[in-house]
């Protein structure tokens, strides 16, 4: 039973010394204990703060033990009630090829509804965060402007499509002219700007004439001071990531742009999806009613093997992926 675990704490960009593969054996259901055999694992950009020995809203992994990822699995043994084994189902586990679980750390997957990869992407935590930190936190309305960083990525790209549906104009900002042309000509995007080739301080004043009255940043830095010095008054910012910072040594001091925010009156409001837990069930089932109406589109990038585990969270640095980046077992 193989499962990776932390080596030693990443120095700036993560690297696969960082991760080690080790050998255990198949653990024994206690009472109440499922088996679980993954089938997808999740790699996520909050992962790389977990690597840190720093306080934040969840503890770091310890160096020497098992990392825990979004997983989704097949139940192959079950002493609790609510499972038997070939359920499928999701909850947060180690990154191995099996592990157990508490019944209650389990959520079942119906693999009659959409592919159980999703449970990890559009109809998970990702899309969940998409969609209560576009509908309640940057609150596009009809006409508006709302421009999206990490736009190409597992939240992003449902982000711009939700923002649409509200009605709203939507320029993502991405790092490459194939996630570019995909936002726009498959997803509906009314613009995208490549900020590995473009000025995007430039490029933003010309995909955005009226000014931008929304912004969903996943990325922070420079992008974000370029979006802020296109902000409207009123305009409302959700600060859901900063992945251009993750692996900073040293992070340049406080945000730089807070004058326009006086001169716009605008809003800048961090948020956890956690923080919305007792309504996931619904943002889940309108995701769900979305993705089956063909209203929402997603994209996933799928490494194979579960040894390619720590390649594929690097790759999410490189924006190697499309969509949610997932590892699926053999
Ligand atoms: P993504 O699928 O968007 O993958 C990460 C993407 O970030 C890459 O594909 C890459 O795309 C982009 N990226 C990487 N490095 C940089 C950089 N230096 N500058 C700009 N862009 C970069 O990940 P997720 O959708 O899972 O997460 C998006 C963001 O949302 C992350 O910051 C994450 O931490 C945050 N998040 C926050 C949550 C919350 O509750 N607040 C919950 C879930 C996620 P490109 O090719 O465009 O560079």
């Amino acid at each position: 039973n193989r499962q990776w675990i932390l080596a030693s704490r990443p120095e700036g960009k993560p690297t696969e010394d960082d991760f080690e593969l080790a050998e255990g054996e198949v653990p024994e259901p206690d009472a109440n204990e499922v088996l679980v055999r993954m089938r997808y694992l999740s790699v996520d950009p909050y992962m790389r703060g977990r690597m840190r020995d720093e306080e934040s809203y969840a503890d770091p992994w310890e160096v020497g033990e098992p990392m825990r990822a979004g997983v989704v699995g097949e139940v192959e043994e079950s002493n609790h009630d609510a499972f038997e084994a070939g359920d499928v189902v999701t909850g947060n586990l180690k990154w191995a090829e099996r592990s157990l679980a508490l019944g209650g750390e389990l959520t079942p997957v119906d693999p009659d509804l959409a592919p159980i990869s999703t449970a990890l992407g559009v109809l998970g935590m990702p899309g969940r965060t998409a969609y209560f930190g576009t509908l309640e936190v940057a609150e596009p309305r009809p006409g508006d402007t709302m421009v999206v960083s990490g736009a190409a990525g597992a939240v992003g790209s449902v982000v711009g499509q939700i923002a649409r549906m509200a009605g709203a104009r939507v320029v993502g900002i991405a790092g490459s002219d194939r996630k570019c042309d995909w936002l726009t000509d498959d997803l509906g995007f009314d613009a995208a700007v490549n900020y590995k080739e473009e000025d995007v301080r430039e490029a933003l004043s010309s995909a955005c004439p009226n000014g931008i009255d929304a912004y969903f940043d996943n990325v922070g830095g420079e992008i974000t001071d370029a979006v802020f010095a296109n902000l409207n008054v009123d305009a409302r910012v959700a600060v859901c990531g900063q992945i251009s910072l993750y692996n900073a040594e040293e992070l340049p001091t406080g945000p730089r742009k807070l004058g326009t925010l006086i001169e716009k009156r605008a809003r800048v409001e961090g948020f956890l999806v956690g923080d919305f837990a007792p309504r996931f069930g619904a943002a889940t089932e309108r995701l769900g009613q979305w993705v089956s109406e063909g209203e929402l589109r997603y994209e996933e990038t799928i490494t194979e093997g579960f040894e390619n585990a720590p390649a594929a969270f690097i790759g999410l640095f490189e924006g190697e992926n499309v969509g949610k980046q997932l590892v699926e077992l053999d």
